[in-house]
This record gives structure tokens, C-alpha cells and sequence, in this order.
């Protein structure tokens, strides 16, 4: 039964935002905190995606998503309010930090700006110009996961290959470059602004920092790219889009875009110290032919197989998952 009808059934509470988006509340959000969310998650000032218009987040987001939202196809099933609760969250502490900005001086904010590439126009708009360094600044409220990947991402930069592509960081150290690309956009959508060729990325933790593991508000300074390579990597990409676009054809996420993580399968075994399930010494493993090996030569009777299905978390976020038909 889609969502929809599901609705219909249990006569649940269904939420209109401010353009006409429905959402469900499939968690019992309190109704207030929903409405703080559906109202805040439409407040966007740019164009619709188009074939011929892309924000600088399109660039950022996986190929396959964006032509689905290119073909903004039909879609039954209705996010829950739940979904888009943190992103409304930064969106409101965005505006907090507009107005008090505002009222402090010395910031120049929210400009949008936009080139014309190929005969598609991108556009961008930065948060805000730190106007006594002249400094591209933009504020992201995440959680400590995403913050925790930013952690890896900078320990695998020392190893990197100078020589990569856009593209190819894209996989290799996805959330750093994707902060990076970002903010390189802007200054490239910029140039009469004469900007600093790095910039802060500045981070508030939406989730209390990992138990205080990571500092809830920091930021973090990274160098732009150049000019002309941004201008590389967006007429590349234009290329592969207008070439899928012509030929119909959808590519799939990589395992990065989508978050994946593959299967685990591991063998518990009651201890005779503390009569507690333990997991066995070595027998967690990625590959189920390798788990199986290990179960007929060390499993005992009364071992249980623990086995986690793969996950795309993602996808979860993904307003066209109810439609996507790429395998797990
Ligand atoms: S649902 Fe997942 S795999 Fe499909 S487009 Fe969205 S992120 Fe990609």
C-alpha cells in the first residue's frame, strides 16, 4: 500500500508547507516542532532545477539524483516531517545568523550570482564575506558523523595523488571536497569580489558533537580550488549530464555518493566468564562464501550467526528513494 493510501487508512495528520510540499509525521514530532520544520525547509530562493539551470548544490549532488530531479518525476510517497528536520534546523539557524551579522557589520551575505557555461546557467549563494579579510565564510549545521568523515577525509589527504581530478577526489575524500567545491564555486561564480583563495568552512554540531568528542561550533579553513580548475570539472560535468540526458540513460551512486556499507556477518558464542554473548575471534567478515568457511571448520553447537544487512544511509535522506531502482 503506498504512503498515501496508508494515510487515507489511518486517517494520519498530513502537513502542507508553505509551497505545497506534503509531509507526513510518522514519529510523532510535536506539532509545533513540525511546523517549525515544513515551514523552514521551503524557504528557497532559487530556480527549479532544470536541464539549462543548476545551483552549485546540483553540482554536489550525485549524477543519478540530479537527473531525477531534472525529470522531477511523480512522486506517490510523502517524506516524513522527520527527514527534514536538521536541515530545517540549519536553515532557521542560517537566518539567525543573517540577522545578527546584519545588525554586528562588516559582512557582505547571501549574494546569488551566476555564469552562463554551455548555455546552462549556474548559480550559487554564498553565506557571507568576512569583510575586513575579505574571506569567504559558510556556515553548515551538520552532525558529528559528517563531521567525523571531514576527520578521515583530512587523514587521507597526506596519501592523495596531487594529480586527481575533481571527480576523482570526489570519491577519495567525498566530505572535504565537497566542502571545498562548494565554496571554490562561489569564487569562481565571484571573480569581481577579489577573494582570499581559501576559505572557513563554520561548523555548529547539530548533535552535541559525539558526546562531546568533536567542538559543537569550530571551523574549519580550507584552499580553494583555482578558477579554471572549477571551470574544468563544471564543463566536464555538464558533458556527462547533457550525454545521459540525450541517451536516457541513468548511471548508478557510487558507493560514496549513497553511503553504502556492505554486509557483516559475525559468529557469537556464550562466554564461560561472564555467560554473555561474545563475538568469536576472528570470525566477522564482509564476504558471506569467507564466513561460511570459517563456521564449518570453528562454529560449535550453540554458536549463533549474527548477519547485518547491507545499508545505503544516503538514500535515506534521498527524496526520489521511493522511486530509484538501484539495487542495495
Ligand atoms: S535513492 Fe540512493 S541510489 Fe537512488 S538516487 Fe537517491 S542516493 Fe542515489
Amino acid at each position: 500500500m503506498s504512503t498515501i493510501a496508508n494515510i487515507a487508512a489511518n486517517n494520519q495528520l498530513i502537513l502542507t508547507s508553505p509551497n505545497g510540499t506534503q509531509f507526513t509525521n510518522n514519529t510523532n514530532i510535536p506539532k509545533e516542532l513540525a511546523i517549525f520544520a515544513i515551514y523552514h525547509a521551503a524557504q528557497y530562493d532559487g530556480k527549479p532545477t532544470t536541464a539549462t539551470n543548476l545551483s552549485v548544490s546540483d553540482f554536489l549532488t550525485p549524477m543519478r539524483k540530479l537527473i531525477y530531479k531534472i525529470h522531477n518525476p511523480a512522486i506517490n510517497e510523502l517524506t516524513d516531517v522527520s527527514y527534514i528536520m536538521k536541515s530545517a534546523k540549519g536553515t532557521a539557524m542560517h537566518s539567525g545568523m543573517e540577522a545578527a551579522l546584519e545588525w554586528y557589520g562588516g559582512y557582505k551575505q547571501e549574494i546569488r550570482s551566476e555564469k552562463t557555461i554551455d548555455g546552462v546557467i549556474v548559480s550559487g549563494k554564498f553565506d557571507l564575506i568576512d569583510l575586513e579579510t575579505n574571506t569567504l565564510k559558510d556556515l553548515k549545521h551538520v552532525s558529528s558523523y559528517a563531521y567525523k568523515k571531514l576527520m578521515l577525509d583530512i587523514e587521507k589527504i597526506k596519501d592523495m595523488d596531487n594529480s586527481m581530478s575533481i571527480k576523482e577526489r570526489l570519491e577519495y575524500i567525498p566530505t572535504y571536497t565537497k566542502f571545498q567545491l562548494q565554496m571554490s564555486m562561489y569564487k569562481w561564480l565571484n571573480p569581481e569580489l577579489s577573494l582570499n583563495p581559501y576559505g572557513d568552512i563554520i561548523f555548529s554540531l547539530n548533535d552535541g558533537g559525539g558526546m562531546e568528542r568533536y567542538p559543537i561550533d569550530n571551523f574549519h579553513r580550507f584552499p580553494l580550488l583555482l578558477d579554471e580548475e572549477i571551470e574544468e570539472f563544471v564543463v566536464n560535468h555538464l558533458t556527462e549530464l547533457k550525454q545521459h540526458l540525450a541517451d536516457g540513460t541513468l548511471p548508478l551512486c557510487s558507493d560514496a555518493e549513497r553511503g553504502w556499507k556492505g554486509p557483516e556477518f559475525k559468529l557469537q558464542r556464550i562466554s564461560p566468564t561472564n555467560g554473555t554473548f561474545t563475538t568469536v575471534r576472528g570470525s566477522k567478515f564482509t564476504d558471506e562464501v569467507k564466513f561460511r568457511e570459517f563456521c564449518r571448520k570453528s562454529a560449535r553447537i550453540g554458536d549463533v550467526e549474527i548477519s547485518t544487512p547491507a545499508t545505503a544511509t544516503m538514500c535515506n535522506y534521498c527524496s526520489f528513494s521511493s522511486i530509484c531502482d538501484q539495487p542495495l
